[in-house]
């Protein structure tokens, strides 16, 4: 999550202070609530967000037949989605913990030291669990072992450099005046937990909605790894915002999906799916019409057809259930 302090100084600073117009009506806190026979159905934010099948027989198949999906479809990596964000926000709070209030006993060396080596102890923890696990066969588990090596890595070094470099910064040290690297900390990585759950109900999302920060209390995020998605990323950070503004009555115009991929070719991991996503008007009917269709469905009870695209119904865990035995039709 460090990461994204640094993308902020480099890239995304001046364009998350900018203000956006929005309509009045579009904001979570304003927009027209469901009418009463849509509003006895409700979404997770994964099921809006979903966009991979065109005719939403997904929606159908699990909230109606109520079938369940063939997890073995998606064999790992959902549980490596929720481990890394695991991994991400323990490292976060650790960092903090660790850190003196008094700048003259920041030892730099020593936090990088402590921050690996626990990073690394939180790693076994997490995935000791999963050494038995058939989808973690093969070369998964060890391929996500170096993964999260390098993720600890990483965020160890950034929080320690960027730390590093705030202070250096400041002109109290060349006149010997003290900081506080505790608050320096919270100023450089300024990610707050959302306080309470978010009531969304009369926005057709299920509740709690649950996002996985709040940076700079302006742009909403969650952490994604697998596949990258822009669609499905945009819907995700507009129901996260339009929930917290319906909770909050406080404006969001920016959402970030942090996506942190694997790489067999780097030590390090990979940002590159990682967006910055403007909550505009635009990007607010989409998501209201994408959940109105949505909800016919669920209200309608009529089984829609199998999208026509076969590839593009692989990664769905109901493949197996619309095409066994129709892949040469
Ligand atoms: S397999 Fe294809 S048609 Fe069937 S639910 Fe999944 S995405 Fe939709």
């Amino acid at each position: 999550m460090h990461y994204i302090s640094l993308w902020e100084m480099a890239e995304i600073g001046r364009i998350v202070r900018r203000r956006i117009r929005v309509r009045r009506d579009l904001r979570g806190y304003a927009m027209q609530p469901l009418p009463p026979d849509r509003r006895v159905q409700s979404l997770s934010v994964s099921e809006l967000a979903n966009t991979i099948c065109s005719t939403h027989r997904d929606i159908y198949l699990s909230k109606v037949a109520r079938v369940r999906p063939n997890r073995r479809e998606r064999p790992w990596q959902a549980e490596a989605g929720t481990l890394t964000h695991k991994l991400l926000q323990a490292l976060h709070a650790y960092a903090k913990q660790r850190l003196p209030t008094n700048g003259a006993n920041f030892d730099v060396q020593t936090l990088f030291r402590r921050l690996k080596a626990y990073g690394v102890r939180q790693k076994n923890l997490l995935l000791s669990e999963y050494r038995d696990d058939p989808r973690f066969d093969g070369r998964v588990l060890s391929d996500l072992d170096s993964h999260f090596n390098d993720i600890v890595f990483f965020e160890s070094l950034l929080t320690c450099a960027l730390l590093t470099y705030k202070a250096s910064r400041k002109t109290v040290l060349a006149t010997g005046a003290n900081i506080d690297p505790t608050q320096e900390f919270e100023q450089l990585f300024d990610f707050s937990a959302i306080e309470q759950n978010l009531s969304a109900s009369l926005l057709g999302l299920t509740e709690p909605v649950t996002p996985d920060f709040l940076y700079a209390r302006r742009v909403i995020g969650d952490i994604k790894t697998g596949a990258i998605q822009e669609e499905s990323f945009l819907m995700t950070c507009v129901a996260y915002a339009l929930a917290y503004e319906a909770e909050y009555r406080r404006n969001i115009d920016f959402g970030l999906i942090l996506h942190i991929d694997l790489s067999h070719d780097h030590p390090f991991p990979v940002y590159q799916g990682s967006r910055l996503y403007e909550i505009n008007d635009n990007a607010r009917r989409r998501f209201t019409i994408l959940r109105d269709q949505k909800l016919d469905v669920l209200v309608q009870r009529v089984e829609p057809i199998i999208q026509p695209d076969e590839p593009r119904c692989r990664p769905c865990g109901f493949y197996s259930r619309c095409w066994g035995g129709r892949q040469n039709d």
